[in-house]
């Protein structure tokens, strides 16, 4: 006898349709899964034959032939388990399932029957949507998320004891209510307020946020850096809904979606010590990166010296065109990962800066260490923030102000990027071309010119200064880049701000 059932495998962030067949026959009894399984894939042997007798159904003693096509896709992961178990009751007579080619089954079996969660549970539905599948079968704690999903029936299993009635129209358990997809930072996010003082920092995290701009902070250990990278994404536009979207599709390609995960834009802050594939992702399947993973967010390196080279390089590319690009036997896959770059680093080794007495470095030091600073993703950056020790009084005064109050001034000055730029788009991603249309008063251009002139800038420095001018105005709403809006982004450019 031989059955099929739909089911799904992760590749990257998206989803793969894999079809099950099982065929059963005479002769000695085996189990074989063909079809380049992975072995989380070739150990659904074992979990499906005791799920199937713990359940009280009958593991038939034949000999039982399991093929994942198409053949030539790597199958990754235990999520295929329910769907082999279902074709494989089916194929021996214990399920008579009409509509079985019609839905698609997702989800990892326990031995004793019941379903545990799977990856992806939301990229798995929204390409079952796509191949017209009527409903997806899976893990009841995968439904909320699944149900995020519209224009496809959401059937949430706690065990594999429920296919039968299911089967047989006598179970119709209701849609699962969908995870609430918070557009906005969580009520609990760390707030900006915590951030005394600073006057010089707060103006540079402002204007990166509303541009959308990268940004460096160096200064001393225990100045605020990490405070103040991790208060950005609370100062961030909103995220809007079709983009809320695709950051849940990411975290539940990540793990199971949690209402946790769900709110407000990413921050990521992996250690030094990561690897280039750990930063932009890697493997086979392409598993997502901390890039991806800070998608619509924020990617914070802190001590950005101490990264391998190879990371920082690997990060390049990816931060010029938004996504990651992974070639793989098969064709390439690309991972999206537009983030807002936020950096840390000490002025020096010791980490108190050259101006101060106790600084035991020697110029040599410094100057090898500040080499490793301009070459570290140097060219990458738009904004340089010299952070300092807070003074006592700055510590012991009243709090800042709140992310809610500079979060309206970095909506309006994104809203004016949108109806220049196009929906989604900010003054970091301007084209060069783009760049150089910016409207500049006479004052403004001749500041520019003489800088541009003096100073041997860069092609490209020439056009980041002029993006953050652009950010500079929006947020000042007005629609030419005026002499003091210029000044600005040249001093927020400049290495001795502050
Ligand atoms: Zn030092």
């Amino acid at each position: 006898m031989l059955a099929t059932a739909r089911t799904f495998t992760l590749d990257g962030i998206s989803a793969r349709p894999v079809r099950v067949e099982v065929d059963v026959h005479r002769g000695l009894p085996n189990f074989t899964i063909v079809g380049l399984p992975d072995a989380a894939v070739r150990e659904a042997r074992e979990r499906v034959r005791a799920a199937l007798v713990n359940c009280g159904f009958e593991f038939p003693l034949r000999r039982i032939v399991v093929n994942l096509a198409p053949a030539s896709l790597r199958k990754a992961g235990p999520g295929m388990d329910l769907a082999i178990a279902a074709a494989l009751l089916s194929a021996s007579g214990q399920l008579e399932w009409e509509r079985l080619a019609q839905v698609a089954l997702v989800g990892e079996l326990a031995l004793d029957g019941s379903t545990r969660s799977v990856q992806g549970a939301l990229a798995m539905t929204e390409a079952a949507r796509e191949v017209g599948a009527e409903a997806i079968v899976l893990p009841a704690e995968n439904g909320p998320e699944a149900a995020l999903t519209e224009g496809i029936g959401v059937v949430a299993v706690d065990s594999l004891g429920r296919l039968p009635a299911l089967a047989a129209g006598e179970w119709d358990p209701p849609r699962p209510e969908p995870l609430p997809l918070e557009l906005g930072a969580p009520p609990t996010a760390p707030d900006l307020a915590d951030l005394r003082g600073q006057p010089h920092l707060r103006h540079a995290l402002e204007v990166a946020a509303a541009g959308g701009h990268s940004l460096l902070m160096v200064g001393p250990p225990g100045a605020g850096k990490s405070l103040a990278a991790s208060r950005l994404p609370s100062i961030l536009a909103p995220l809007a809904p079709a983009e809320a979207l695709e950051v849940a599709r990411i975290a539940s390609a990540c793990g199971r979606l949690e209402s946790a995960l769900v709110g407000g834009r990413p921050f990521r802050a992996p250690h030094h010590t990561i690897s280039a594939a750990g930063l932009i992702g890697g493997g086979t399947p392409p598993r997502p990166g901390e890039a991806t993973r800070a998608h619509r967010g924020v990617l914070f390196l802190d001590e950005l010296c101490e990264f391998r080279r190879d990371a920082l390089e690997a990060l390049r590319a990816p931060l010029e065109t938004g996504e990651v690009s992974i070639a793989r036997a098969g064709g390439r896959r690309s991972l999206p990962c537009r983030f807002m770059l936020v950096a840390a680093a000490n002025p020096c080794p010791c980490g108190r800066g050259e101006a101060d007495p106790d600084c035991t470095c020697t110029p040599y030091d410094v100057q090898r260490y500040q080499g490793k600073l301009s070459g570290a993703l140097a060219d990458r950056i738009d904004i340089l923030a010299a952070v300092r020790q807070p003074s006592p009084t700055e510590i012991g005064g009243p709090p800042g102000e709140s992310s809610a109050t500079v979060q309206d001034r970095v909506c309006a000055a994104r809203e004016r990027q949108e109806r220049r730029l196009g929906e989604g788009r900010c003054n970091a991603e301007m084209t060069p071309a783009e760049a150089r249309a910016c409207s500049l008063s006479s004052e403004a251009a001749a500041l520019l010119a003489d800088l541009y002139a003096r100073q041997r800038l860069s092609g490209r420095a020439h056009d980041r200064a002029l993006r953050l001018a652009q950010t500079l105005a929006d947020l000042a709403g007005i629609a030419e880049i005026g002499e003091e809006q210029m000044a600005q982004a040249l001093q927020l450019r400049r290495r001795d701000n502050g």
